[in-house]
């Protein structure tokens, strides 16, 4: 697990997504976090911690509490730790460009012994411990030897019938700032004028 195809995508001179690196030092409770990513495509980027980086599926339709839907998940390249807090916009014309929201956040705790040989055979069994997401999931690979994946709830008590409860309408906002996607684009928008000569005036006046 390495970070090469992270670091690849992206100029750190132009967006402020953390550069990052791997984490050496293995914390008990492992990372999990969904983000909301109005790129092109609007999708949920699903990451979960394991030896020292974070695994990311794209997911287009978010995720679904109903242990009756396979959500399409995209495995995409591992993403630092760090990437785990950030909420802001990817600037146009940049790798994914467009407002990104920490949709949830929390620990995960996988239920096979050992995760690593699991994600090789393509099905990984988990437990979430989300502000949104709660309960077992399951990750499963299907086709071999391809990055197409389903997220999937496991039927348990967190479960719940998707025409009753959209947990993407019903829970929209950030963990992190509360806002909706519209108040982080507002709120950080100074980013998209990076390089407009309207906001390189604004910066020297900053530094007067
Ligand atoms: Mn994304």
């Amino acid at each position: 697990m390495a970070l090469k195809k992270y670091h690849a995508k992206r100029d750190f001179k132009k967006t402020t997504e953390p550069k990052g690196k791997v984490k050496k030092d293995a914390s008990p409770e492992n990372l999990y976090i969904i983000q909301k990513h109005a790129a092109s495509h609007l999708h949920y980027d699903f990451r979960i911690e394991l030896g020292g980086v974070l695994l990311s599926w794209a997911v287009p339709k978010g995720p679904s509490l109903d242990p009756t839907v396979k959500r399409l998940a995209v495995h995409v390249e591992d993403h630092p730790i760090e990437y785990g807090s950030f909420e802001g916009i990817i600037p146009k014309g940049q790798y994914g460009g467009g407002t990104v929201m920490l949709w949830d956040t929390g620990t995960w705790e996988s239920l096979d012994s050992n995760p690593k040989e699991a994600l090789k055979k393509g099905h990984l069994r988990f437990i979430l411990k989300g502000k949104k997401l709660k309960g077992r999931w399951d990750l499963i690979r299907f086709q071999k030897e391809e990055d197409n994946w389903f997220l999937k709830k496991y039927d348990d008590k967190y479960a719940k019938p998707e025409s009753e409860y959209d947990i993407t309408e019903k829970k929209p906002k950030s963990v992190k700032s509360k806002y909706t996607m519209e108040q982080i684009t507002k709120h950080y928008q100074d980013v998209w004028d990076e390089d407009s000569p309207k906001s390189s005036s604004k910066k020297k006046v900053q530094q007067k």
